[in-house]
């Protein structure tokens, strides 16, 4: 082929190196205990990265600070190689006074910048582990109302920090007009405090079924999620992923039901390459800066 130069196979090139690399993805789940969360992330990731765990009893000793624990997994999909990590966050938001409950995480989120910035400043930069958080997945109770306080106050702090994705945890509970309301109302919440969440990039030039499926994410946000890793039947003798009820199934990957599906393309199938861009190119690099500047450099 005359006048060929062969880059047109960059992509596949990078895909073969990644593959061989194997990817790094750090995602972290934030909201009241028992909204679901260790719960969506086995569904997310088809996998038992939780347990389940007895419910404390009322009279048990419980921490008075938020905890962060870490859970790493390494699973594999057609050859491809995923570590994962998830960082929970439990006793957010669980206590009396939680007035400084998002401090503890945003610490998490910025000695994990530290970590990295570390790494990029030695002399040998050839095998840097890249633990910064990529998601914050920020469940929001299934009340109906608004955002609360504690919601608007996270957000506000993190959003500099940490590409954030509301959830609307356990939207089995409400009807679809109930959803359709509330996140109506969360979203005005969120603009009306300034806050950013993680939107999706758009390219010029693109494709119309790309930019059609972008919109379809971005018009399910916050996503109304169910999670659950139970099979169960349904009436019409089909083998499900959902929640079985007296009056009927609930279906986890059935886009009639809930928002789960879209929710996995935002973060795992369509954009996870972008939020981890977004954290090192944007978020990472904020931070940096600023700090750089704090020390005088
Ligand atoms: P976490 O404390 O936020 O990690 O919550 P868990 O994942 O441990 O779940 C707490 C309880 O809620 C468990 O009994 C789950 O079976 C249940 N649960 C989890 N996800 C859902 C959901 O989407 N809908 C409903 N109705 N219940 C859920
Ligand atoms: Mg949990």
């Amino acid at each position: 082929l005359m006048g060929y130069v062969g880059f047109a196979n960059l992509p596949n090139q990078v895909h073969r190196k990644s593959v061989r690399k194997g990817f790094q993805f750090t995602a972290m789940v934030v909201g009241e205990s028992g909204l679901g969360k260790s719960t969506l992330v086995n569904t997310l990731f088809n996998t038992t990265l939780y347990t389940p765990k007895e419910p404390l009893p009322p009279s048990a000793e419980r921490s008075r600070t938020v905890a962060i624990e870490s859970i790493d997994a390494d699973i594999e999909e057609n050859g491809v190689r995923l570590h994962l990590t998830v960082v929970d966050t439990p006793g957010f938001g669980d206590f009396i006074n939680n007035d400084d409950s998002w401090n503890p995480i945003l610490e998490n989120i910025e000695s994990r910048f530290d970590a990295y910035l570390e790494q990029e400043n030695r002399v040998n930069r050839q095998k840097i582990t890249d633990n910064r958080v990529h998601a914050c997945l920020y469940f929001l109770q299934p009340t109906g109302h608004a955002l609360k306080q504690i919601d608007i106050e996270f957000m506000r702090k993190l959003h500099n920090k940490v590409n954030l994705i509301p959830v609307i945890a356990k939207s089995d509970t409400m009807t679809d007009e109930e959803i359709l309301d509330f996140k109506e109302r969360i979203l005005s919440d969120i603009a009306h405090h300034n806050i950013r969440i993680f939107q999706a990039p758009t390219y010029e030039n693109e494709d119309e079924e790309t930019i059609t499926e972008a919109e379809e994410i971005a018009s399910k946000i916050p996503f109304a999620v169910v999670g659950s890793v139970q099979q169960v039947n349904t009436p019409d003798g089909r083998q499900v992923r959902g929640r079985a009820y007296p009056w009927g199934v609930v279906e986890v990957d059935n886009e009639e039901h809930c928002d789960f599906v879209k929710l996995r393309q935002m973060l795992i199938r369509t954009y996870m390459e972008e939020l981890r861009e977004h954290t090192n190119n944007v978020l990472y690099e904020n931070w940096r800066s600023d700090k750089l500047v704090s020390m005088g450099v």
